[in-house]
């Protein structure tokens, strides 16, 4: 698409959360309301998280002046999974700029589940978004980086400053996948035949499956979303991790494709750009406010958390995170009422 913006600077809208207190209270509200829903089912296609314990929950929202509330069990770790997709989509698009990425990579839903074959071959190889595991190999595969090795741990540094402490790698979950994985060994394979991938495909694969592997818990997501409501500040620790530009970027193409086939549905009832992935967990993203960090394993078909999109549904509405939502502004409507006193008079 051309929109002949060149040059013109990217001014923001931005809007406040309620007082600290009311977001501690709404945190733990959201909390006791769906620790009761038991419906959905833990993911067990890579077979070391059918083993985790599905009553696990927790909620955390971090503001963007890097005060941090939680509720439950936010400290539990849990492998990242699809979520690395969107801070590795970051990373990229803060080392390679939004035209390259957007060209190789895509922003476009393909309507189709996450691991879909049939959207690349109806899209003649195009991976179309990088949210979909397509996508999200064509974009580690353009992370800088000599070696695998030294991609690796760009990935694990870079989404390390994300949430403001050293993240490391689940062993147990790594070769769990890694045993299992042939779809996606199989999704790389025929992206490197419609020539989408330039290096090994199962090098790309293998630091995929390790980003996917990084264990995080709910409050890091809280802290990680955050930096990309914070122009890519981290607000608790202070470190730039990527420009401002690149948050807009990836928040874009989260709000279209983060919650896969399910992604309008998603605007439709909540409201702001989200993430998930299979291990339960999904961040939720409020431009200029902060963000939502949940955790729970039981999973809807389209393998979304079920309490986690509850909770985040109702953190949005009640904190005022939607950004389609408006109200009539009080000082336009008093302008307009005594127009109508003067006219009348
Ligand atoms: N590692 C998982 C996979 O590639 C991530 C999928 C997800 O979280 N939706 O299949």
């Amino acid at each position: 698409m051309d929109t002949d913006v060149e040059g013109v600077e990217q001014a923001v809208s931005t809007g406040t959360l309620p007082a600290w207190s009311r977001v501690d209270e709404l945190v733990t509200e959201a909390h006791e309301r769906y620790l009761p829903r038991t419906s959905g089912a833990v993911a067990d296609y890579i077979p070391v998280l059918a083993a985790a314990d599905p009553d696990l929950f927790g909620v955390s929202v971090a503001e963007v002046d890097g005060r941090v509330h939680t509720a439950g069990h936010v400290d539990v770790e849990f492998s990242i999974q699809s979520i690395s997709k969107a801070f590795v989509y970051a990373l990229v698009c803060h080392e390679l700029g939004h035209d390259i990425v957007r060209e190789r990579v895509g922003v476009d839903n393909t309507g189709l589940p996450f691991n879909s074959v049939i959207a690349i071959e109806l899209n003649d190889g195009h991976p179309m978004n990088p949210m979909v595991n397509a996508g999200a190999l064509a974009t580690t595969a353009l992370v800088p980086g000599a070696t695998p090795a030294e991609q690796w741990e760009r990935i694990r540094t870079t989404l390390s400053a994300f949430a403001g402490r050293q993240l490391v790698l689940d062993g147990e979950v790594y070769q769990s996948e890694t045993l299992t994985n042939q779809r996606n060994k199989a999704i790389a394979r025929l992206l490197e035949s419609y020539g989408r991938i330039d290096t090994d495909p199962l090098e790309v694969v293998d630091v995929y499956t390790r980003q996917c592997a990084l264990r995080v818990d709910a409050r890091d997501l809280a802290v990680m979303g955050a930096t990309l409501a914070d122009g890519g500040v981290n607000p608790v620790t202070g470190e730039r991790v990527v420009d401002a530009h690149v948050c807009g970027d990836t928040l874009s193409v989260l709000a279209a494709t983060g919650m896969y086939e399910r992604s309008g549905e998603w605007l439709f009832e909540i409201g702001i750009p989200a993430k998930s992935g299979v291990a339960g967990g999904i961040v939720a993203v409020a431009p200029g406010k902060g963000a939502i960090g949940t955790f729970s394993p039981r999973l809807d078909r389209a393998g979304n958390s079920v309490r986690g999109q509850r909770a985040t549904a109702y953190l949005s509405r009640t904190l005022g995170l939607n950004v389609f939502a408006s109200d009539v502004h009080a000082s336009g409507r008093a302008a307009r009422s005594s127009e109508r006193k003067d006219s009348a008079s």
